[in-house]
């Protein structure tokens, strides 16, 4: 085929329905003239022939069937191509591609979707460059108020204004180290064992209501490639909200530790309000809070969860929502064990 020029899936369809039926007439035709020639009646007899006819033109007519099905196989391999696509993108792999393969018109709907894969690529590229410009712009205003807030008597002006600019720090610091850890950058891994740094977090928050518990699900020790600092800001992160959205009459928060063949699964389940299933997809969204009143009077920005998860994925794990009952959720840690 030559350069530039486009073929038509209606007209590759349109041959393959002519082919076939041509075969098919070819078949049934043959079939009609055999039964009647007569120079077969004498050198079989009758039974013996019809049924070698009816063999030969199934086994024909199976063939035809069978290529037609591997022609239209391979002519909608594009489309199944683009289904894998659209699949991954809906899944946040903004970095897919889909190979155009042919000219026709699947050619061009490849073409549109890696323009429109690109183009969303862009735009997400660009938002979170503008919110790490302006967290960077931030910070030389947020030091000047807080210098001039120094110079203010100490009254409730001044405490109010004090909180609201820590509040404002706390979210650019949030914000620049979620960029930080953006492709495995801000992370340091080593060979350790996880167990004593889960207990030594598990134990900080023991006399925080509900309390909380450590079971070792027959694991004395979990030795894996691990940033130390980053899972206990991980670990901490759960707590806190496990604590955080638990209610007067929740049972403790159990944290388990568990190895299975290749990974080792840490999970922190509360009895709190519980995450609406609608809500698990986001949950891991900067800035996506279940319920933005809520979690503002508990002091969130719904910057924790996805910081988790980019630690998580540094260490080439991965943090997963478990779909719980009406109450309570329940996060689990999923870390590679390398031999
Ligand atoms: P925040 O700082 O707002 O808690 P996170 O990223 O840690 O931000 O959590 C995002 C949102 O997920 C929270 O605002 C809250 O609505 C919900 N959430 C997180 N953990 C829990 C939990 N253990 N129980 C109920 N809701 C939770």
């Amino acid at each position: 085929m030559s350069a530039g020029r486009r073929s038509s899936v209606f007209g590759k369809l349109a041959t393959i329905m002519a082919v076939m039926m041509i075969l098919l007439m070819v078949i049934t035709t043959g079939f009609f003239v055999a039964l009647v020639q007569p120079t077969l009646h004498g050198k079989m007899d009758p039974g013996t022939a019809h049924l070698w006819l009816l063999v030969l033109s199934l086994s024909l007519l199976f063939a035809v069937v069978l290529t037609t099905q591997r022609v239209l196989q391979k002519l909608l391999r594009p489309l199944r191509d683009l289904n894998d696509g659209v699949t991954r993108l809906g899944e946040g792999d903004l970095a897919v591609n889909v190979p155009r393969t042919t000219r026709d018109e699947f050619g061009t709907l490849t073409d549109a979707f890696n323009r429109m894969a690109g183009r969303v690529r862009e735009m997400v590229v660009t938002r979170d460059q503008l919110l790490i410009d302006v967290s960077h712009e931030l910070r030389s205003p947020l030091t000047r108020m807080k210098v001039a807030l120094e110079l203010l008597p100490n009254d409730a002006q001044k405490t109010r204004l004090t909180g609201d600019v820590a509040e404002m720090e706390r979210m650019i610091s949030g914000l620049l180290e979620l960029e930080r850890l953006r492709a495995g950058k801000g992370v340091t891994l080593l060979r350790q064992d996880i167990v004593p740094i889960v207990r030594e977090v598990v134990a900080s928050y023991e006399d925080r209501p509900p309390g909380v518990e450590l079971v070792l699900n027959g694991v004395s020790d979990l030795v894996l490639d691990a940033d130390a600092a980053q899972l206990r800001t991980v670990l901490r992160n759960l707590l806190e909200n496990a604590m955080k959205y638990s209610l007067a009459d929740s049972r403790s928060v159990r944290v388990t530790i568990s190895r299975n063949d290749r990974s080792a699964d840490v999970r922190v389940a509360d009895d709190g309000v519980g995450i609406p299933s609608e809500d698990a997809e986001r949950i891991f969204e900067p800035f996506f809070r279940v319920d933005r009143s809520r979690s503002k009077e508990s002091g969130g920005y719904g910057l924790g969860l996805s910081i988790c998860k980019r630690v998580m994925e540094a260490h080439r794990g991965a943090i997963v929502l478990e779909a719980n009952g009406k109450r309570g959720a329940t996060f689990i840690l999923k870390l590679p064990i390398h031999d």
